[in-house]
């Protein structure tokens, strides 16, 4: 039989619906606390700071499948459905038994697959009468994808990105201001927050809890505006299942199901994504494929964090989440996997990971970069560098196949391509990249500012 390379939905075949894994988990996840009474929180204690829609599907144990609104699934047509491709190449390079496919996120402009969140949270926003969104970007994916969406629903966009690292990567805030949003090197003057930093520290170089203590300033100061995320959250996770819910249908045109499902890991968003369709079959038909999250060692929640009530910023702003977390001050190397570089694991992820649903594996840079270029050799496409922690881990598996003969199905999220992030690869390439090391000591000192609950 002639070899089929990629496997491509027709635009009516996109998911009319996102799936909700909390309808259908065994041990719900438990209840997120307000910080000052410790009392559980209602959908009425998110919608000061996010939209109506998104606060309620936060909160929603009970909804199995959630309509995807019309406006929205056409703004999906744009890139969706994405493909599943089946890695011939790499797997020849890796002289391996086991039947590699990869769901590519990357082929959309932006670049990552977070604009399939960023799409219906301003949609939400534009319907429930905002007219600006506001929110934080560390390495810029999210900032550029909620730049696109807010043009594309016709709100105003305000950024603020991480001094350092619009030095960093300066592209992405050309992209956020291609698509007419404001973006603020954080700290800045532009709010209180900001201009306390630099009162107290004029050369502060930034960071994402400086980026979000001023973003959620400007959303309750200022009226019509709501807070955006694009990762930890429920409802960001739940947005991304159009992910798995395309790759379900796709592995049935390739005649396989995974044994296995890959992806990186950050705050959960691209691995819920993916995972939560294929594992409802494991919760619900007792089905037994996989699931592995390939987080960067020098950021280990999930492999050494502790389950705790911990915010879920750097600057204590949030409701208590329960969570694998490393303590929500604690300070991730400077990998050039930005998108990964989070203290926590978003509340569905963490339960499961608790109840063995799921396990994480932790990998060091310089694998995650051998595997990108292994990758973008074999495959033709450069990935992002959050991405090569996936294709580590889809490796490691690989290998192993080809040690004790088996043939195994392995499915990971391309959850973004690398061409914004070259100067990592230049970096990796010179010789001037290297491993971190973590020690248990540093864990726990980080954790002691886990909040008592
Ligand atoms: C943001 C990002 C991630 C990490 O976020 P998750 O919510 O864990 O998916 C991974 N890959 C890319 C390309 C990203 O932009």
């Amino acid at each position: 039989m002639e070899k089929q390379k990629r496997f491509i939905l027709p635009e009516n075949d996109i998911p009319t619906q996102w799936y909700n894994i909390q309808a259908d988990m065994v041990n719900k996840p438990m209840p997120l606390l307000n910080p000052v009474t410790h009392r559980p929180l209602a959908v009425e204690d998110l919608t000061h700071i996010f939209c109506e829609a998104c606060s309620q599907q936060e909160l929603d144990t009970e909804h199995a499948w959630i309509d995807i609104p019309e406006e929205v699934r056409d703004r999906y047509k744009y890139y969706r459905a994405t493909p599943l491709v089946r890695a011939y190449a790499l797997e020849k390079a890796l002289d391996t038994p086991a039947h590699i496919f990869f769901k590519n996120e990357s082929t959309n402009p932006l670049g990552s697959h977070k604009i399939n969140s960023a799409l219906p949270q301003c949609y939400y926003c534009k319907q429930e009468g905002t007219t600006n969104v506001t929110t934080e970007t560390g390495a810029g994916q999210w900032g550029a994808a909620l730049s696109y969406a807010a043009s594309v629903f016709g709100l105003e966009a305000a950024v603020y990105q991480v001094k350092i690292s619009i030095q960093q990567k300066p592209y992405r805030s050309s992209i956020m201001r291609t698509f007419g949003a404001t973006v603020e090197g954080s700290p800045s003057m532009s709010t209180r927050a900001g201009k306390n930093i630099i009162t107290r520290e004029p050369n502060h170089p930034g960071s994402l809890g400086t980026a979000i203590s001023e973003a959620i300033e400007l959303a309750t100061t200022t009226p019509h505006c709501k807070y955006t995320l694009g990762s930890v959250l429920n409802h960001v996770t739940l947005h991304q299942t159009v992910i798995g819910l395309e790759a379900e249908r796709q592995m049935e045109l390739a005649g396989e199901y995974p044994d296995q499902v890959i992806a990186c890991f950050g705050g959960g968003s691209n691995f819920g994504g993916l995972a939560f369709p294929f594992m409802r079959h494991n919760i619900k038909d007792g089905w037994k494929t996989e699931f592995i999250a390939a987080e960067p060692a020098s950021c280990p929640k999930l492999t050494r964090g502790k389950f705790e009530y911990d915010f879920g910023d750097e600057a204590g702003y949030t409701p208590l989440l329960p969570m694998y977390t490393l303590g929500h001050d604690f300070k991730p190397a400077n990998i050039h996997a930005g998108g990964l570089r989070y203290h926590g694991a978003g509340v569905i992820i963490s339960q499961l990971l608790k109840d063995r649903l799921m396990y994480g594996v932790d990998i060091p840079q310089l694998e995650s970069f051998d595997a990108a270029i292994l990758f973008a050799r074999t495959e033709g496409i450069i990935p992002a560098p959050e991405s090569g922690h996936a294709i580590a881990a889809v490796i490691r598996e690989a290998r192993k196949c080809k040690e004790s003969g088996e043939s195994k199905t392995i499915l990971f999220c391309l959850s973004g391509h690398g061409l914004i992030d070259m100067t990592a690869y230049d970096n990796y390439i010179n010789g001037d990249l290297r491993n971190y090391t973590i020690t248990d000591e540093e864990i726990a000192k980080s954790l002691e500012a886990v909040p008592e609950v």
